[in-house]
């Protein structure tokens, strides 16, 4: 297929506005799946991610389309995730396409999301097609937000498609847009030195590793043998194809076009999003350019909430950890909570689709703790570590300082709530970088530690919000701060599952809070327990749990003193031993509510 036939674009949108839907009208319009085939969201494979109305993983699909001007073009459609934690592979998948198609939903207007991922779009020099979308609905307003676009984001949107994704309003002018007014792909050369981008991989159980690939240079051919630029990695190509969005073998792909290969690729891991591949014989000179990994940021610890559910949960990780490079994981003990896995996210929303799937798919009742960033810990001698698990922290002694990960965070709200948002990020630490205007809503620039936007900021945004707020963010820089381990102790035992990071200035008032609320939460024992949050050794907040009193006196009616005097002194005796020996046992429940900080 000559270049000037093939248009390959994505589709930017914030999420809800109707990516996915539209995505199933090109599709079902074009014929490339038949009607009784159709069913809705066919790019959103996973249950999870259609319940929650998310792509995690890119897709891809190929159309052929007939135009108005008599020829058959292909179009190639990849579906980007939509959400921040996965902005590396937005950026990457953007690169393997020169155009997009911006949906912005007439009813709502320009939000956080659509403005993060239109400027992505536009960084990889794509041109944009507008869509107005949901223009069925009586609340559209498809003028005012084609002059919000051009007001905020600074693109034209005097020739935006208006359309309704649902009832199909609309479509064929989109097909029209994407080829007359995308960009075919800029070069390529079929007899060039094979250069390929690796767009995303994932693991498929009858095939094993899936590469999707975009080629730059040169021709992929079924059983060339290829070498990943990067990582090294050598293999042969057993099946070549293209999405339509089924699997469909091809002999060949060239220039411009996108599609698949298999080549007996162990694990997801051997694949780096953003790698270069090309001939092992007559490779490419240079790589691509702009290569990263993508890491995690957040940690947290997955422990079985019934230990005999161990090997289970091992099970299950492994599986997950098969399709998904960017989770990490490592076993871990825990005095209180017992084993389990310490395990790393491109963010919360990454570990929360992680632990559903678990508890879902395999059905493992789980105990999560705390979420915590990677701290730099800048030791006296010199020294850089990286810390993972507070329960890790060095002696503070030994400890020069602390740098934390802090991010850039947009946040878009009605004027309403703006006194709300701005408290809310000043409570956390936050600077305040930016406050403009968007129409009537106000989008507010906010530099804010990620520590302590994992815990539940999400939450805290969308209930004084009342879900009237819309937010994204990106990694910014680490950052010297004032921070500390808390610990927590119980019978004067440390908990290591309740160790957290936390700024000094907020230690105290986050001790006594969390001293509080175990005090609640432990069922009362025989004797005192002492609950304590402490600093290096430094009690900063206590509570005491009073003991159960069991009136062993109540047995001795009548008057006789010396025999009630005595039995006081055994209870008391007996007291003394438990809390010696005693060990209190938390109970499960109380560690999950404790973890969930507010
Ligand atoms: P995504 O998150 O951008 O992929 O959005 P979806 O395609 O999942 O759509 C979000 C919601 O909006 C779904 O409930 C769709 O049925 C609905 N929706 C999408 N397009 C339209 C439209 O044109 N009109 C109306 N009324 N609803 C739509
Ligand atoms: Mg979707």
């Amino acid at each position: 297929t000559p270049l000037s036939r093939i248009r390959n674009f994505s589709i930017v949108a914030h999420i809800d506005h109707g990516k996915s839907t539209l995505a199933d009208r090109l599709i079902q319009l074009t014929g490339t799946v038949a009607e009784r085939d159709m069913k809705a969201q066919m790019l959103d494979a996973m249950d999870i991610e259609r319940e929650r109305g998310i792509t995690i993983k890119a897709n891809t699909v190929r159309i052929d389309y007939p135009a108005q001007d008599g020829h058959t073009y292909i179009l190639n459609l990849i579906d980007t995730p939509g959400h921040v934690d996965f902005a590396y592979e937005v950026s990457r998948s953007m690169r393997a396409v020169e155009g997009s198609l911006l949906v912005v939903d007439a009813t709502q207007g320009v939000e956080a999301q659509t403005l993060a991922n239109v400027y992505t779009a536009i960084d990889a020099d794509h041109e944009i097609v507008t869509v107005l979308n949901k223009i069925d609905l009586p609340a559209a307003e498809p003028e005012r937000i084609a002059a919000q676009i051009e007001d905020v984001i600074g693109i034209d949107a005097s020739d935006a498609c208006l359309i309704s994704a649902k009832t199909g309003i609309g479509i064929p002018d989109v097909l029209e847009a994407i080829v007359k007014r995308l960009p075919p792909p800029h070069s390529g050369d079929p007899d060039a030195p094979l250069k390929a981008m690796l767009v995303d991989s994932w693991y498929d159980p009858y095939l094993g590793v899936v590469v999707l690939v975009r080629i730059m240079d040169g021709t992929l051919k079924k059983g060339d043998n290829i070498r990943m630029m990067r990582t090294g990695g050598k293999y042969g190509v057993d099946k070549l194809g293209v999405f339509r969005p089924a699997m469909q073998d091809v002999k060949e792909l060239g220039p411009g076009e996108i599609g698949f290969f298999t080549g007996s690729i162990k694990q997801v891991r051997d694949t780096k999003v953003g790698d270069t591949i090309t001939h092992e014989k007559r490779p490419c000179e240079t790589p691509l350019p702009g290569f990263k990994p993508s890491i995690p940021v957040v940690f947290c610890g997955l422990f079985p909430v019934d230990s005999a559910e161990f090997e289970d949960l091992r099970d299950a990780i492994e599986k997950l950890a098969l399709n998904d490079a960017s989770f990490s994981f490592e076993m871990e003990t825990s005095a209180a909570l017992g084993f389990g896995f310490r395990c790393g996210f491109l963010g919360l929303l990454h570990l929360e689709v992680i632990r559903d799937r678990i508890e879902r798919e395999y059905n493992i009742d789980l105990i999560t703790t705390a979420p915590s960033v990677i701290y730099h810990i800048f030791m006296k001698d010199g020294s850089v570590l990286e810390l993972h698990n507070p329960a890790d922290m060095p002696d503070m002694s030994k400890v020069d300082h602390l740098e934390e990960p802090r991010i850039k965070a947009t946040i878009l709200v009605p004027d309403d709530y703006l006194g709300d948002v701005l408290k809310l990020c000043q409570d956390r630490r936050g600077i305040q970088l930016d406050l403009t205007y968007v129409g009537n809503r106000a989008m507010v620039v906010y530099d804010l530690p990620l520590n302590e936007v994992v815990f539940d900021f999400h939450d805290r945004l969308k209930s004084v919000t009342k879900g009237y707020a819309s937010f994204d963010y990106q990694m910014d820089s680490y950052r010297e701060d004032n921070l500390v381990k808390m610990q927590i102790l119980v019978n004067d035992e440390p908990v290591d599952a309740l160790s957290t990071m936390v700024h000094r200035d907020r230690a105290d008032m986050r001790g006594r809070a969390m001293c509080a609320k175990l005090k609640d939460l432990i069922p009362r024992q025989m004797f005192k327990i002492p609950i304590q949050a402490a600093i290096g050794g430094k009690v900063i907040a206590r509570e005491t749990l009073s003991a159960l009193r069991k009136d062993v006196t109540a047995k001795c009616y009548g008057g006789d003193a010396t025999r009630k005097k005595k039995l006081l002194e055994k209870q008391k005796a007996g007291k003394k031993k438990m809390r010696q020996f005693g060990k209190v046992e938390i109970p499960q429940e109380a560690f999950i509510s404790a973890l969930k900080m507010d």
